[in-house]
């Protein structure tokens, strides 16, 4: 059925419903019961005009027989013809003879007498023959007895029920009008033909005066008291059955019904609400019920009560107020059939809701059950107080008790911390189950269950697991899985809880060498060296002394509370002590240096990161100076403003353009001669003045600075490299190269197509490399060097001696010359030591089939040392300061072909 239907069919069979009521007759009874309560309720009293003289049993018993002589009705009409009425209406009926002559002409002298008020004598028709027969005959006064009276018509008919309602107060007859004896004595003849008219029952019978008919006639009644009056007369007493059965009094006599009709005339005839009215009444019902249907059968009962209120209440205001009969027997029926359509309609849909909602409510129910039965968390019902209600298998697993057993027990019972932790207030907490002797960590999830009285569902999860994955986790993150130690995650954060008003001191330490152990033992060495000494720091050191390992061959040592300097400095040297000491690796002992910085917190740095920063840049210096153990000094410190402000300045500086180069040459130590130039860069910045690369350098690697940097270096050597040879001068040309190149692939090509360009001669260029610079990826440097070196392109080992060169890698490497680092130089003359390792150096060089160049020679002693030992070339302020590529080509010309250097040195 279409929603629509639904909604329009309870009303639409009211209305059908009033329809057929109305057509079988059904409504009309229903609208006089109530009509006639309503009457009931309305009756009042009017002010009337009307006198009823009552042929009363009284009357009946004076005169002592009946009928009465017409003489007593004669003498009757004399008399009220002396008191002056209004108007008079006989109700006896005079119309055959009495059967004595001197009476009826008694009355008809009487009658006939000259009066000035209408007096009125009844007529009635009734059918002619028998009953249903067509045709009426009219029964009037005699004629003698009309001659100067009217005729008024006195018939009155039973409606519905058996009750006269109303009058019909003209009817036709031959051809003449007659009227009703009220319309008559009403003086209204002109009310419609043919039309029953209601009598109105709210007037009371009690307004009329009334007179026995013997008080009246033997002058018992004083003519003022019928002066002016409408006067009726008529039997009322029982015996004369002259009683009409009517509404509300139940019966009144004839007469009493004729002075009622008069008197309803007088005051108006109620008039019936129109069709129309009911109709319209009816349509608003409808629409206003059909909007409402589907707001439940409550509003409907609600809605209906109101209805049938406001049709009484109306009904009654209109028939007590304005004299309108309002029918109220559609709109009842209409009402109360709606009401049952609708309650069938709702009901039906209803029933079909709660059914749906049922079967939902099942499969609900099942697909609960089955999640109870299959959760393996435990899943309890509590009770407001903590008593368990109910709960699954996996609950009674988990608390190691039967089912049965568990409810009634109090879940706090299980949960002896659950109090402390805010007791059954719903959400997630982590407790501690306990289960017998033995326990296990829960979490416990608490929320109210709806209209359950204050009943709890508790979901109870055994997350041992979970926990113990989650200290893995922790302890993973926090912890270095090749030693066990505490890792920079970790370092990290306890500097960061340092306590503002505490003291703390840092050490970091780097190995040294380690990255050989690596590289010529392999990583699984390194890991055994390295877990080694991890087990060493954390067993030599105190328990309050927490060891990490915080990089590859990193470590840091963290100190809480305040320590002497001293104190600091005697057990970072007894750390070292400890390195040093050889470990078993293999087949192998292996010895292995290591440096360390310290820094002081707070003061050399109020924060964590900072205190790293400090305890790093005090590691670097010890480790560059070699001196093993450092405290931080802010003057080592490049990460300060001067190193800001100069990174800003030398990328300035390269954009420019405004860098230079200097040639430091290099001779031949058997003869003097002049056979290359080392190019070494330089800076003079307007505010920082003149910068030493030695301090720049080693910047622009760490701020991407040094492509450029390099490009700058190669690009104006070759230049001036091509200079010389257009003036007929043959000299090598050594470049520095960072570290950082080496590194880089696509620098080998870069710089093949810089030579190609330049024209210079492979064989002419040198580069000059570090140890340290080739053993951060000794086999990424050898990939990328060998080819340049397959170009013809000679590599330099710069600074030789003061890293860790392992002899396989020259060996690979395809050097072409060894430069001995000035340090090894500078004491030559003086330190035994250190001339035999430059002699055994240029021994093995030889053996290696390398150059050897010295640096840093300063002194005529040491060139000719160096020149006995067998040392090839010399580079060194004592034979010439690095010079413009302009000031060379001067140097150059004024120095003689060959020998020059080693005799003016001597001289
Ligand atoms: P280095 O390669 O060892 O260069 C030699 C350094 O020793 C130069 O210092 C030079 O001026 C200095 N020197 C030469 N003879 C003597 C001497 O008799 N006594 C003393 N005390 N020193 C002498 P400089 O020019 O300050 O360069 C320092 C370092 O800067 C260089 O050391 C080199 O590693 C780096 N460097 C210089 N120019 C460049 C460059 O263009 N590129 C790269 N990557 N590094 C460069
Ligand atoms: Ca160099
Ligand atoms: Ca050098």
């Amino acid at each position: 059925m279409g929603d629509r239907t639904r909604r329009w069919l309870p009303g639409l069979t009211a209305l059908a419903a009033v329809g057929l009521a109305a057509f079988l007759n059904l409504l009309a009874p229903l609208d006089k019961a109530v009509l006639d309560a309503g009457t009931g309720w309305l009756e009042r009293r009017v002010d009337s005009d009307v006198l009823v003289i009552t042929i009363d049993a009284r009357s009946l018993r004076a005169l002592n027989r009946w009928p009465w002589s017409r003489e007593v009705h004669a003498r009757l009409i004399e008399r009220l013809d002396a008191a002056q009425p209004r108007a008079v209406f006989v109700d006896v009926d005079f119309s055959v003879g009495s059967g004595d002559p001197a009476a009826d002409a008694a009355l008809a002298r009487a009658l006939q007498a000259p009066r000035d008020y209408p007096l009125i004598l009844p007529a009635f028709w009734q059918n002619a023959g028998a009953p249903g027969a067509a045709g009426r005959v009219l029964t009037q006064p005699l004629p003698a007895f009309a001659e100067n009276t009217h005729t008024g018509l006195v018939n009155i008919f039973p409606g519905a029920g058996g009750l006269v309602r109303d009058i019909v107060h003209r009817d036709r007859f031959g051809n003449r009008d007659y009227h009703s004896t009220g319309a008559l004595l009403a003086g209204r003849t002109d009310l419609p033909p043919a039309t029953a008219l209601p009598i109105d029952f709210t007037i009371s019978p009690g307004s009329f005066a009334y007179a026995s008919y013997v008080d009246v006639l033997q002058g018992a009644v004083p003519a003022a008291a019928v002066r002016g009056k409408t006067v009726l007369v008529g039997a009322s007493a029982v015996e004369l059955g002259d009683n009409v059965p009517v509404p509300l009094h139940h019966t009144l006599p004839g007469v009493v019904l004729q002075a009622l009709s008069y008197e309803t005339l007088r005051q108006g005839v109620p008039v019936t609400v129109p069709w129309w009215g009911s109709a319209l009444g009816l349509a608003l019902w409808l629409a206003a019920w059909t909007l409402l249907l589907e707001r439940g059968w409550r509003l409907q009962l609600v809605l209906c009560c109101a209805g049938v209120v406001t049709v009484l209440g109306l009904a009654l205001l209109l028939q007590g107020r304005f004299g309108v009969l309002l029918p109220v027997g559609a709109p009842l029926v209409m009402i109360v059939i709606s009401l049952l359509t609708g309650l069938v309609a709702t009901a039906d849909r209803q029933a079909v809701l709660a059914l749906l909602a049922r079967v939902r409510l099942v499969r609900e129910q099942a697909l609960i059950s089955g999640v109870l039965r299959a959760s393996i968390d435990g899943i309890l019902v509590v009770d407001s107080d903590g008593r368990i209600r109910d709960a699954n298998p996996a609950s009674a697993a988990l608390f190691g008790i039967d089912r049965e057993a568990l409810v009634g027990r109090s879940l706090a019972s299980f949960l002896p911390a659950l109090a402390r932790t805010g007791g059954l207030t719903p959400g997630r907490r982590e407790l501690r189950l306990t289960r017998g002797d033995a326990g296990c960590p829960v979490e416990l999830s608490i929320s109210p269950v709806e209209d359950a009285g204050g009943q709890l569902t508790v979901i109870v999860r055994d997350v041992t697991e979970r926990q113990r994955q989650q200290a893995l986790l922790r302890h993973q993150a926090t912890h270095d899985p090749l030693t066990g130690l505490p890792n920079r995650t970790l370092l990290g954060r306890m500097l960061e809880r340092l306590p503002k008003q505490g003291a703390a001191a840092l050490f970091m330490l780097d190995l040294d060498g380690f990255k050989q152990v690596n590289d010529t033992l392999g990583h699984r060495a390194g890991d055994e060296v390295l877990r080694h000494l991890g087990r060493r720091l954390r067993e030599s050191l105190p328990r309050d002394v927490r060891v990490f390992r915080i990089g590859g061959d990193e470590f840091a040592v963290l100190i809480n509370g305040h320590q002497r300097r001293e104190r600091l400095a005697a057990l970072a040297r007894s750390i070292v002590e400890r390195v040093r000491a050889p470990v078993d690796c293999g087949d192998n002992q292996l010895e292995l240096g290591a440096s360390i910085g310290i820094a002081l917190f707070p003061t050399h740095a109020g924060d964590g990161g900072g205190l790293l920063q400090c305890a790093d840049v005090a590691m670097y210096t010890a480790k560059g100076q070699r001196t093993g153990v450092e405290f931080y000094d802010p003057a080592q410190d490049h990460s300060t403003v001067r190193n800001l402000t100069m990174t800003r300045a030398l990328r300035g500086a390269l954009a420019a353009g405004s860098l230079t180069l200097a040639y430091q040459p290099k001779i031949r130590l058997s003869d003097g001669v002049c056979t290359g130039v080392e190019a070494l860069v330089r800076w003079t910045d307007p505010e920082l003045g003149v910068v030493s690369p030695g301090e720049f350098v080693p910047l622009a690697e760490t701020c991407d600075l040094i492509e450029p940097l390099t490009r700058f270096t190669l690009e104006r050597a070759l230049r001036d490299h091509a200079r010389w040879c257009a003036r007929g001068m043959d000299l090598e040309l050594a470049v520095n190269l960072s570290a950082r190149h080496l590194a880089q692939p696509a620098f080998a090509d870069q710089l093949l197509a810089l030579v190609d360009r330049h024209g210079i001669r492979p064989d002419q260029l040198e580069l000059e490399i570090t140890e340290t610079a080739l053993m951060d990826d000794p086999d990424r440097a050898l990939r990328m060097l060998s080819k340049l070196t397959g170009r013809g392109i000679r590599l330099a080992m710069d600074d030789f001696g003061t890293g860790f060169s392992s002899l396989s890698y020259l060996k690979l490497l395809n050097l072409h010359a060894l430069k001995i680092d000035r340090c090894f130089v500078q004491d030559l003359t003086r330190s035994a030591s250190d001339r035999a390792i430059v002699a055994s150096t240029i021994s093995m060089a030889h053996g290696l089939s390398l150059q050897v160049v010295a640096e840093g020679i300063e002194e005529n002693e040491q060139l000719e040392a160096l020149a006995q030992m067998g040392c090839d070339l010399g580079q060194g302020y004592g034979i010439a300061r690095p010079m413009s590529a302009d000031d060379l080509i001067a140097w150059q010309q004024a120095r003689p072909r060959s020998g020059g250097a080693v005799r003016r040195l001597r001289a």
